[in-house]
Order: structure tokens, then C-alpha cells, then sequence
């Protein structure tokens, strides 16, 4: 396993002023920095402030993604955001299929998998994010659910090798933004499920998965030292800059 990835998914949260002070609490803070080292952090602002952002991390090496991409690559797409533009202020990651995106936007699984591929194609690292709503884990579909969104990217021509280069974020939606985390063992299961799915489908194993639902400094230390979870994607406890700042050092 790499580095831990300590991810913060900012939403669509925040305006110049909070930004500035979030990441300048942030970075101004008596982290041990050694902490900073051994982990690979990576903050998702709204993208109108993703370059103000990376100004405001200019020395620190923190990367700075965005939230979305479109599928497309330029053109009449009004209100998009092309990876090339994402690539040329400095992104290096993107979050894909988020599940606000995918249950309150409406994207399917196979626009997903084109954003995926369009990340692939402009140098940004994707994120794949997969997870099952309450209703289908109530039902026993979580691995079907979560097969059925990892099969849409291997579908995509060379898609083994496209899964390799990315991370997957496992978010079970009834976790996210409810306070309710999945317990550290259930998640790790579902994690070592993937991982079982990857060797399946000719992807490499050590791809990394991350989890994201509820984590705070309370369950970051035991959901990230499973065995089969290689860091966090924290959403709300990433705006609070004491609390991103816990995560980071007890998983570091
Ligand atoms: C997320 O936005 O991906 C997320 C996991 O949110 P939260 O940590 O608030 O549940």
C-alpha cells in the first residue's frame, strides 16, 4: 500500500473569504508536517475557487481537485467544465460519479464511465465513486450494485488498464452527510470485496480504495487502519479545519 489519501470533498460550500480562511487555518497550523509527508492530501473546492486554492497552497503539497468534469472535450456545452480547462489551473484530480451526482443530478453509470475516460485522457487522476443506497443494502445488493458500477468503466475500451490508474472512493450513500459511518469492519469487507472483483477482472489489486461516509477524527484512525482501506474521502469534517486537521494526523 502507498500513502494513506486524505481526500476533502468541499461541495458546494463556501465563498473567496472562507476558503481563504479554511485552507489558511489549515496550512498555518502546527501540524507536525511530518504528517503532511506521509500522507497524500488532496482538497476538492467548488471549482470557480480551485485556482484561488492552489494560490493559497503555493508551497505545500497538498493537490487540489475538482468536483466534476464534463464528458465532453470542448464546444456548445454551456455551463460545463472541459478536463483540459480543469488540467490548465492545476487540477490533478477529479472526483467521478459522486453520489450527490448520481442520485440528485441523474447521472448514469455509463456517463460516468465517459467522464472517467476523459479524465484518463487530459492527465487527471480519476476518482471512481461507488456506493449502494440503503434500500438496495437492505435488499442484499450492495456487491451487485457496486460490480454493475465498476463494470461500466471496465466496458470501456482498455478498461482494466483505465481502472488501474484511478482510485475508488466506496461511499455507501446512506453514509454520506447522515453522521451514520459504516462500521470500520463492514466497510472493510466491501472494500476486500472489490478487491476480489479486481483480481476477477484482470485489475490490478493494489489499485487503491478509499472510504468516504461520515468519518471524523472519532472513526478516521480505525476505518483507515483496515486492512483493505487505503485513506478517507471526508465531506462535511473537511470544512471544519480542526477536525480535517485531526484526520490527517491520526492517520498519518
Ligand atoms: C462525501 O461528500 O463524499 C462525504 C463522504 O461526505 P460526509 O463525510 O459528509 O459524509
Amino acid at each position: 500500500m502507498g500513502k494513506p489519501i486524505i481526500a476533502g470533498n468541499w461541495k458546494m460550500h463556501g465563498s473567496l473569504g472562507s476558503i481563504t480562511q479554511l485552507l489558511t487555518a489549515m496550512v498555518s497550523s502546527n501540524l507536525n508536517p511530518k504528517a503532511w509527508e506521509s500522507s497524500e492530501i488532496i482538497v476538492f473546492p467548488p471549482s470557480l475557487y480551485i485556482s484561488h486554492a492552489k494560490d493559497l497552497l503555493k508551497g505545500v503539497n497538498w493537490y487540489v481537485g475538482a468536483q466534476n468534469l464534463s464528458n465532453f472535450e470542448q464546444g456548445a456545452y454551456t455551463g460545463e467544465t472541459a478536463a483540459s480547462m480543469l488540467r490548465d489551473i492545476g487540477c490533478s484530480h477529479v472526483l467521478v460519479g459522486h453520489s450527490e451526482r448520481r442520485h440528485i443530478i441523474g447521472e448514469s453509470n455509463e456517463l460516468i464511465a465517459q467522464k472517467y475516460s476523459m479524465a484518463l485522457s487530459h492527465k487527471l487522476l480519476p476518482i471512481l465513486c461507488i456506493g449502494e443506497t440503503l434500500e438496495e443494502r437492505e435488499a442484499g445488493e450492495t456487491e451487485s450494485i457496486i460490480a454493475k458500477q465498476l463494470k461500466s468503466v471496465l466496458d470501456l475500451p482498455n478498461g482494466a488498464a483505465a481502472l488501474n490508474k484511478g482510485i475508488i472512493a466506496y461511499e455507501p450513500v446512506w453514509a454520506i452527510g447522515t453522521g451514520l459511518s459504516a462500521k470500520a469492519k463492514d466497510a472493510n469487507a466491501t472494500h476486500s470485496y472489490i478487491r476480489n472483483w479486481f483480481s476477477k477482472n484482470s485489475v490490478d489489486e493494489s489499485t487503491p480504495i478509499i472510504y468516504g461516509g461520515s468519518v471524523t477524527p472519532d472513526n478516521a484512525s480505525e476505518i483507515a487502519s483496515s486492512s483493505d482501506i487505503d485513506g478517507v474521502l471526508v465531506g462535511g469534517a473537511s470544512l471544519d479545519p480542526n477536525k480535517f486537521l485531526e484526520i490527517i494526523q491520526c492517520i498519518s
